[in-house]
């Protein structure tokens, strides 16, 4: 027992005991101490959330309260800010400052955004009213990399769209998911609207998926897992919306300022130990700006500084488990690149997940490296001579989720539209919480975040006169 533990589901407005006595341990990276019990959910349990989900449906969907229960649900969420930084810190290893600013800050901002959001009025097409609905009850389920951000961005604009929801967040990182339904039932959010089921994938993920009473499962995740699930979804028709894995290509034209490109490029390959879907994990520079990009590179990520998650000075923790650990050290083991910075002999600490900041260069782009996303602080760095071979090299991939261009604004604007990929930053253009998050090709189907997000919540019904 700790003082984290959380030994009850929520479902139907209530906390109740699984119908298994198991539990999942979760460890904390960094001291691969236990670090608190959460149920280990079953089938049988997501039938009861299903039910509750199901039942609480029909008011949900046409509730005028909806905006007025998001705007409580973000005032008693943003009480808790702090902890939820902590309990990141704890559970996923993320260093304080970031856990602040991304973990707890980007949650927050979204679900703003939803509480604010107008939903759109119907639309008249000739003579048909087009009105939006909710599509039902929705399998929401998660991984653990912005554990509390990947929940919310999908429960707020189920929520907003009047959707109900049936939550499985990720076992390696359940507890922040506990705040948010700490926060809903202090907000009273009405019983049913939201209810949360901990579990491991193959069953309590996989008995969401292939629930017949789901109407739409919304995932995070692996691109592999993505394809178990749009299988599971098929035999009912059920929709899916998938964000899925990436290998973003980070261009740096011959017209770019090479200082300022590199750092952003390096820090965000490496945001959150490389865990981050969108990260730029493939920067190609043109061959007049290479050798200066490479020294610059290297220099940025041997200033990290890895360590305890906690200490105000780290800008690397760990990485999420011990596997994910093993998985990263592979890739590093096989790549035969030149080694520029990092790899596997650097001292680190002697308990915890670490990795040190890794970059490769003269990357083959037809290599692993390359091409598989290893979801570690691992750059690959690859020359090219000119845009059209930029834009090749970029597109080389089973992924389209994001991208960066710098040089020029109109050139980088040109590169930009030419790459697959579901958005672009120009010169560091800063995220935004409200534009549509996706990806193209493997990387996913469907879009999340602001209109967008809520859209996909949502049946459209043409009636006409
Ligand atoms: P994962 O696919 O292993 O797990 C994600 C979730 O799916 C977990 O909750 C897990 O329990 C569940 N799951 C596993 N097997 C399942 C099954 N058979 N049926 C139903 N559910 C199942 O992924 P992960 O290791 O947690 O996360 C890392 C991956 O997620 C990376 O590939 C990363 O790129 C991707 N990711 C994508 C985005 C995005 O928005 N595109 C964001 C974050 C992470």
């Amino acid at each position: 027992m700790t003082s984290l533990d959380r030994p009850h589901l929520y479902i139907g407005g209530e906390w109740v005991s699984s119908s298994s006595p198991a539990t999942i341990a979760v460890e904390n990276p960094a001291t691969e101490e236990v670090l608190a019990h959460v149920p280990e959910g079953t089938e049988a349990d997501v039938d009861r959330a299903v039910a509750a989900a199901r039942a609480a449906f029909p008011a949900w969907a046409v509730s005028s309260e909806r905006a007025a229960v998001l705007d409580r649900l973000h005032s008693s969420l943003s009480a808790r800010a702090a902890e939820i930084a902590r309990v990141v810190g704890l559970e996923l290893g993320t260093p304080l400052k970031v856990a602040k600013a991304v973990q707890a800050g980007l949650p927050l901002t979204v679900l703003r955004s939803y509480a604010d959001l107008a939903l759109p009025g119907p639309e008249t097409i000739g003579n048909s009213t087009v009105v939006r609905e909710p599509i039902g009850v929705v399998g929401a389920i998660t991984p653990w990399n912005y554990p509390l951000h990947q929940v919310v961005a999908k429960v707020a604009a189920a929520m907003a769209a009047g959707c109900t929801v049936v939550l499985k967040p990720s076992e390696l990182t359940p507890l922040v998911a506990f705040l948010l339904v700490d926060a809903a039932a202090e907000a009273g959010v009405p019983a049913g609207v939201l209810n949360v089921v901990t579990g491991t994938g193959p069953v309590v993920g996989a008995a969401i998926a292939g629930h017949p009473d789901v109407d739409m499962v919304s995932f995070t995740g692996s691109t592999a897992t993505g394809r178990a699930i749009t299988h599971a979804a098929a035999d009912r028709i059920a929709k899916v919306a998938l964000e899925l894995g990436g290998k973003s290509a980070n261009i740096i034209l011959s017209d770019a300022d090479v200082t300022r490109a590199v750092k952003v490029g390096v820090g965000n390959a490496f945001l959150n130990s490389g865990q981050t879907c969108t990260a730029w994990t493939r920067m190609l520079v043109h061959r007049s700006l290479y050798d200066e990009a490479v020294a610059l590179a290297a220099k940025t990520a041997g200033g990290y500084t890895v360590g305890d998650p906690f200490d105000e000075s780290t800008r690397l923790g760990p990485l999420v488990s011990g596997a994910q650990l093993s998985r990263v050290r592979g890739f590093i083991e096989r790549a035969s690149a030149r080694l520029v910075a990092g790899g596997l002999d650097v001292p680190l600490p002697p308990k915890g997940h670490f990795v040190a900041p890794t970059v490769f260069a003269d990357v083959d782009p037809d290599s692993e490296l390359a091409q598989e996303e290893i979801f570690g602080p691992v750059l690959s760095i690859i020359p090219f001579g000119d845009d059209d071979e930029a834009v090749a090299i970029a597109n080389n991939s089973k992924y389209g989720l994001a991208g960066g261009v710098w040089g020029s604004e109109e050139r980088a604007l040109s590169v930009a539209r030419r790459m697959r990929t579901g958005q672009v930053d120009i010169n560091g253009g800063a995220f935004n919480p409200r534009a549509p998050f996706g990806g193209y090709k493997q990387s996913g189907v469907g879009r999340e975040l602001g209109e967008h997000g809520l859209a996909e919540f949502q049946q459209v019904k043409a009636i006409q006169r």
